[in-house]
């Protein structure tokens, strides 16, 4: 196993750090550039059309949209099945947003999923500082960067992923020049249209996603785990079409929502299932209920627990003692619904194997489950209760 630098590579002296990828350095740089100067004095001397400020909020959406449904939801995660017809749009749209191909881009982040803050295996490790896991990661030839695809032999068997993988660069500059140049053209308003829908646009969608890579590991909450550093941020959610809720994410990576609650903000998810409403997606992998329950329920015992922990010495013995017990007495009631709910489960897949399961024994299967799933929510809510008695 390699062993872990002592001094993080970002901050070791300039002569001993990994080198510079001008391409991407360059890129980053220019749009950055033209986007803080070109784009405010075009709009103070000249002014933007309504069109072209239109056409740069679809380019926007299209953009993000390709890689949270595409490129993560879909082709990393494989959280649900697309038509052709939506995974060569996603194709066409992710490699507008210039976020690299999807095969490396899919690599990468099962990499991320897998080695999650490790310093040397995970690519944009949020334990090397924000810069790092931003935008320095993709600037250097760390280690931690090398392509390497041996964990996408599915991707690689994917015709269109092939085509894009093979032709990226004219899809780039086919895309992030001529779409904006044209529609520009056809609306009457050619630089309008390209700094808006382009230069704006590609600076944006860059940085709305590298968000998720460095702010989502840093600035949240941590409700369903805190093994590791992703958070769930709302804030983060709006601009990133759902991606915020990343502490959910971690944990539960094969589930197509990542706002998982009804209300909370994920076009994203919506977009997949209302898409298959109309046939263009399919097989929408979602979490039990029980289980999003028990990992809630697991963080909060377990805050509970430091809480108990760290309770100041003067408070009276008694007091504490009785509090230990209620929470201890409400972890064994937790302990047992999770073995009730993994014996039922297990009897129903065994039933369903043997395929003799009837309809009226699948309907109460499933109602013991559900019932189940309820205990843990009224527990979740004393639970509640009892922390505010600790805080
Ligand atoms: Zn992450
Ligand atoms: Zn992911």
């Amino acid at each position: 196993m390699p062993s872990r630098p002592t001094v993080p590579s970002s901050l070791a002296p300039a002569a001993t750090r990994a080198p510079l990828i001008w391409t991407n350095t360059l890129l980053f740089s220019l749009t950055f550039l033209a986007a803080a100067t070109l784009v405010p004095w075009y709009g103070l001397t000249h002014g933007f059309s309504a069109s072209a400020w239109v056409l740069f909020g679809v380019f926007l959406a299209a953009n993000e949209m390709s890689i949270t449904a595409g490129y993560h939801r879909l082709w990393a995660h494989r959280t649900y099945e697309a038509h052709w017809s939506l995974r060569l749009l996603f194709m066409i749209f992710g490699s507008m947003a210039l976020q690299n191909t999807a095969w490396a881009w899919c690599s990468g982040h099962r990499r991320h999923h897998l080695h999650v803050d490790d310093f040397d295996r995970d690519p944009y490790s949020a334990q090397r500082g924000f810069w790092f896991s931003h935008i320095g990661w993709m600037v250097r030839e760390y280690p931690s960067g090398q392509e390497d695809f041996s964990n996408i032999p599915d991707l690689r068997r994917d015709r269109i992923l092939a085509f894009q993988h093979r032709h990226y660069v004219p899809l780039v500059l086919v895309t992030n020049f001529g779409l904006p140049l044209l529609a520009g053209w056809l609306m009457g308003d050619v630089w309008g249209a390209f700094l808006l829908a382009g230069v704006l646009r590609l600076l944006l969608s860059h940085h709305f996603t590298f968000f998720i890579n460095s702010l989502a590991h840093m600035w949240g909450e941590r409700p369903y785990t805190d093994e590791n550093t992703a958070r769930d941020n709302p804030v983060l959610a709006v601009l990133t079409f759902g991606e915020g809720y990343h502490n959910f994410h971690h944990i539960f990576a094969h589930d197509y929502r990542n706002g998982v609650r009804w209300w909370q903000w994920d076009p994203t998810k919506w977009l997949i299932a209302s898409l298959q409403v109309v046939g263009l997606t399919r097989r929408l992998k979602r979490t039990p209920v029980f289980q999003i329950q028990r990992a809630l329920l697991s963080m909060q015992f377990t805050r509970a627990q430091r809480k108990l922990a760290s309770l100041p010495a003067i408070a009276p013995a008694s007091r504490v003692s009785e509090l230990r017990q209620r929470v201890a007495h409400e972890y064994d009631t937790f302990l047992a619904a999770v073995a009730e709910w993994a014996k039922v489960k297990e009897q129903w897949l065994e039933e369903k194997k043997r395929a003799v399961i009837e309809h009226w024994e699948h309907a109460s299967f499933q109602q013991r489950l559900k019932e189940l799933e309820r205990s843990l929510r009224l527990q979740r809510r004393r639970l509640r209760i009892l922390q505010a008695q600790l805080a």
